[in-house]
C-alpha cells in the first residue's frame, strides 16, 4: 500500500487504546479471572431478554424515532418523577442514546468549541478528555486527593474563567466508589450561580448505590438542572452492557442543540431494546433492587479479602472496589496490574491512566459485578499476594 502517513496529522496524537480494551485483551489472552474491565459475567433478566425478542418478531427492526421511542422516553420521566419528584418533558427533554459514551460525546460536541474550557476531576472516566480535546476545548484537570477523592469547591471557583463552558461531574464516581453529598451540589450550584456554565453530571451508576446513601442527581438541585445534561446507561442498570442503550436528561434548550448533533452522530438507537426497556421499566423493583443486589457483592468480596496485604475503604457505589498495594511493591500500578494478570491470573485497572499525568497512587481498581463464585476465587488469589 502506499505511504500515505506524511500529510496525515493526528487529531487525538496523545491517545492510545483504551485500557479497558487493553487489560481485558490480556486478560483474556492470560486466561486470567477478569476483573478489570467493567461488565457483568452473569446474565441480564431472561424477562428482558425475552421482551427484546418479542420486539423483534413483532416488527421493531427499522429505524426508531430520531430522539429514541416515546414510551421509553416516557418511562424515563415517570421514573424521574417517582423516585426525585421532578419532571422532564419526555417529548422535549429526554433522548435515548447509544450508551452513555454517547451522550457524553453528544452533550460536549454540541456544547464545547475551541479554546472553551472545561472543568474535570481526576481520576477521570477515560472518554471525557478526548472528546473536549477533539472539539478544541481545553481540560482543566483537578486532581482529587486519593486517600478520600473530596471536591475542593473553593479551588474549583479558582479555576473559573470567562472561558470555562463546562464542568463534569460523575456520582457515585468511577473508579474511586466515592458520591458526591447534599453538600457538594449546593456547593457546586452556588458556583454555579449568575454564570453560563454548563454541568454535565454522568450518572451511569445511580441505581449502584450502598449504605443507605442516596443518590445526589443534578436533577434535585433547580440551580443545577436547569443547566445540566445528565447522562445514564442502561447497560449498568440491566447487566447489558452489550447492548449499548442510555440516555440523556436535559432543558429543552440543552436538548434542542443535543439533538442537532445526535442525529447525524447515530440519528436513532436500535429499535428492538428500546421497546423492551419501555416496558421493563414498568417495573420500579427491576432498578430498585439493585443497591442490595451490588452490596451483597461488595460485602462478600471485602469480607473474602480482609486479611489480604492490599488497604481498602469500601466503595459507596459502582461496582468497582479500589485495593491499595503499597504494602505488597514499590512496582508502579500499570507493571503491577500486568503481573498480576500474567503470573496470578486476576486482572484489575491501574488507576494511574485516569489520574493528571498518570499519577502513580499504587491503586487498582477491581469489578465486583461478578458471581459470587468468581468472587471467592478472585478472593483465593489475592489473599496469596
Ligand atoms: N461513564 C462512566 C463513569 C462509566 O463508567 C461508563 C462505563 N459504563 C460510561 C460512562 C459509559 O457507559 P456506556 O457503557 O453506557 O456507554
Ligand atoms: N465503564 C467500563 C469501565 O469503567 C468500561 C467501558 C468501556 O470499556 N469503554 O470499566
Amino acid at each position: 500500500m502506499p505511504n500515505y502517513n506524511n500529510s496525515f496529522s493526528s487529531k487525538l496524537p496523545n491517545v492510545s487504546t483504551s485500557i479497558f480494551s487493553v487489560m481485558s485483551a490480556l486478560a483474556h489472552k492470560e486466561k486470567a479471572l477478569n476483573l478489570s474491565q467493567g461488565f457483568p459475567n452473569f446474565e441480564s433478566d431472561n424477562n428482558l431478554i425475552e421482551l427484546v425478542n418479542n420486539a423483534m418478531f413483532n416488527g421493531k427492526n427499522q429505524y426508531a424515532p430520531m430522539p429514541g421511542i416515546f414510551s421509553l422516553r416516557k418511562a424515563i420521566s415517570d421514573k424521574m418523577e417517582n423516585l426525585y419528584q421532578v419532571r422532564y418533558n419526555p417529548e422535549t427533554e429526554i433522548t435515548i442514546t447509544a450508551g452513555a459514551t454517547q451522550a457524553i460525546f453528544t452533550a460536549i460536541a454540541a456544547t464545547i468549541s475551541k479554546d472553551d474550557e472545561v472543568i474535570i476531576f481526576k481520576p477521570a472516566y477515560d472518554c471525557y478528555e478526548p472528546t473536549i480535546e477533539l472539539f478544541g476545548g481545553k481540560t482543566i484537570a483537578v486532581q482529587l486527593n486519593p486517600e478520600d477523592f473530596k471536591i475542593d469547591w473553593q479551588l474549583v471557583k479558582s479555576l473559573i474563567t470567562e472561558k470555562t463552558k463546562m464542568i463534569i461531574v460523575n456520582t457515585p464516581h468511577n473508579p474511586s466508589g466515592k458520591i458526591l453529598t447534599k453538600d457538594d451540589m449546593t456547593q457546586l450550584e452556588t458556583l454555579l450561580k449568575n454564570t453560563n456554565i454548563v454541568l454535565l453530571s454522568d450518572e451511569v451508576y445511580e441505581h449502584i448505590i450502598f449504605d443507605g446513601e442516596k443518590h445526589q442527581t443534578a436533577a434535585l438541585y433547580p440551580g443545577l438542572a436547569e443547566r445540566t445534561f445528565i447522562t445514564a446507561s442502561f447497560g449498568k442498570t440491566f447487566h447489558n452492557t452489550g447492548w449499548k442503550v442510555g440516555y440523556c436528561i436535559a432543558p429543552k434548550e440543552l436538548t434542542h442543540e443535543f439533538r442537532k448533533v445526535h442525529q447525524f452522530n447515530v440519528f436513532s438507537v436500535n429499535h428492538p431494546t428500546q421497546v423492551a426497556l419501555a416496558e421493563y421499566l414498568k417495573t420500579p423493583s427491576n432498578y430498585l433492587e439493585l443497591n442490595a443486589f451490588y452490596q451483597h457483592k461488595r460485602d462478600l468480596f471485602l469480607s473474602l479479602i480482609k486479611e489480604s496485604r492490599f488497604e481498602f475503604s469500601p466503595s459507596k457505589g459502582t461496582y468497582f472496589q479500589l485495593l491499595n498495594f503499597k504494602n505488597i511493591t514499590e512496582e508502579n500500578d500499570y507493571d503491577f496490574a500486568v503481573k498480576l494478570t500474567q503470573k496470578y491470573k486476576i486482572a484489575s485497572i491501574p488507576i494511574s491512566v485516569f489520574n493528571e499525568n498518570t499519577l502513580d497512587t499504587k491503586v487498582l481498581r477491581f469489578c465486583f459485578a461478578k458471581t459470587d463464585e468468581t468472587l471467592k476465587q478472585a478472593a483465593e488469589i489475592l489473599n496469596t499476594i
